[in-house]
């Protein structure tokens, strides 16, 4: 890399600031709550009619027939692209635009994208449309320094993320837009922070349980088998048995925060019994056995595990207590997985970024792997992109928060380090 081309990228972003605010605000101040999904055609033709107007070829994507779209709440996604001046590699940087629900406790308009010192404040500010405001102006900002670049810059941003991504990344995927043979290098600017690079996460099992019982009289329980009971064994068992083994699974994982670094297991909802009273129901409940009584299992396993054997735990658990246990029977239901993914750490990717990353902050970046999952699933599985991390501006812990905000500086600083993968990667 030339020497000065830092210093021109770092003048060109410099020079941008004010249109990173405003482009920040304006995308926080098109509410695109999920659910249900308002407002995503309307943050798709503002993003494409920004970018069509810099020479990007832009196409508006609608995942029909993926859950949650219906013509009330349609899942549009937008994917710009620039060719460079000769062949070369895509870089694609892609971003969710829809936001969670606001909450209480805010003492700051949601939807106001309020700039105050050095913050912008609203619902999505940095999970994660600063990042994709950080993204553009990177993508500006090495287009004015390096117009003769190689190979193509693509932007996307793209529908559920939070519900899962079905009707964003992975339909997209689906269709073809993330095939290794048009897209080298993915970039997913997640609130993850600056100086971090984030490789991938652990995988997910969601499963119900049921128990199963006979219904009597409250009065007269020998009658009934409760279903509440046989559950109360079920926790017992992972009390006793599987807590302790997950605790003893560790992982290479560099998973933040370092609680994260084991498998888990949370037990998300339990339901048993009579429904509970409609609210302004002022009678008794009704004295019965209960008949069935179900608990909702979020199980995070690890890179080192396979998911038939992180299944075999708990079906093993339940077997052993359908032989031992008078009456019980259970039954297991799927809800959900999804595969742990790590980028290496020397992909070029990475790499790249980790560079750049140095350069700007004059640290060393730091490689994570994120609790939760996130798109890079689907580009992983879908799409066959094994060259993929998340990278943005913003605090994790601020997602999803009230009064969530993004600072100006750290998406100043995120552009520089954006732009600076993109010279080395199509300079
Ligand atoms: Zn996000």
């Amino acid at each position: 890399m030339e020497p000065d081309l830092h210093a021109r990228l770092a003048a060109e972003i410099a020079a941008r600031r004010d249109s990173l605010i405003a482009l920040t605000q304006d995308l926080i101040r098109i509410p695109t709550l999920n659910p249900p999904g308002r407002h995503y055609r309307e943050i798709c033709d503002y993003l494409s009619d920004r970018l069509s107007a810099q020479g990007y070829v832009t196409a508006l994507v609608r995942a029909e027939g993926s859950p949650g779209d219906s013509d009330a709440w349609p899942r549009w996604n937008m994917v710009a692209r620039r060719d460079g001046a000769r062949p070369g590699e895509c870089v694609h940087f892609n971003s969710h635009h829809d936001v969670v629900e606001v909450g209480h406790g805010w003492t700051r308009d949601p939807f106001g994208g309020e700039l105050d010192g050095d913050r912008i404040y609203g619902r999505g500010a940095c999970d994660m449309k600063g990042g994709l405001a950080a993204s553009i102006i990177a993508a500006e900002a090495f287009v004015a320094v390096c117009p003769d670049f190689a190979g193509a810059i693509e932007i996307s941003a793209t529908a559920d993320e939070e519900s899962g991504g079905y009707g964003g990344v992975a339909y997209l995927a689906e269709q073809g837009w993330f095939d290794p043979d048009r897209v080298q290098h993915v970039l997913i600017p997640e609130p993850l922070h600056k100086d971090r690079i984030c490789l991938g996460h652990r995988g997910v099992w969601w499963a119900e349980v049921e128990t199963k019982g006979r219904i009597a009289h409250g009065s007269m329980p020998f009658l009934g088998d409760s279903a509440i009971r046989h559950m109360g064994a079920v926790l017992e068992e992972i009390e006793r048995k599987l807590y302790p083994l997950l605790a003893t699974k560790r992982t290479a994982m560099p998973v933040v925060p370092e609680g994260a670094r084991q498998s888990t297991l949370n037990i998300n909802s339990i339901h048993g019994g009579e429904a509970e009273a409609e609210p302004g129901f002022t009678g008794l409940p009704a004295p019965c056995v209960a008949d069935r009584c179900r608990i909702v299992i979020d199980r995070r396993f690890l890179i080192e595990e396979d998911l038939p054997a992180v299944k075999a735990e708990v079906t093993g658990l339940l077997d052993g207590l359908k032989a031992e246990r008078p009456g019980f029977d259970y039954s297991l239901r799927d809800l959900f997985e999804v595969r742990p993914v790590m980028t290496a750490a020397d992909a070029p990717v990475v790499r790249s970024t980790a560079a750049a990353i140095e350069r700007v902050l004059g640290r060393v970046a730091e490689h994570v792997v994120s609790p939760g999952t996130y798109d890079q699933k689907h580009i992983d599985r879908i799409g066959r992109m094994k060259n993929c991390i998340a990278y943005g501006p913003g605090l994790l812990h601020l997602a999803h928060q009230p009064d969530e905000w993004v600072g100006v500086q750290d998406m100043a600083d995120s552009a520089l380090v954006m732009a600076l993968v993109l010279a080395d990667l199509l300079g």
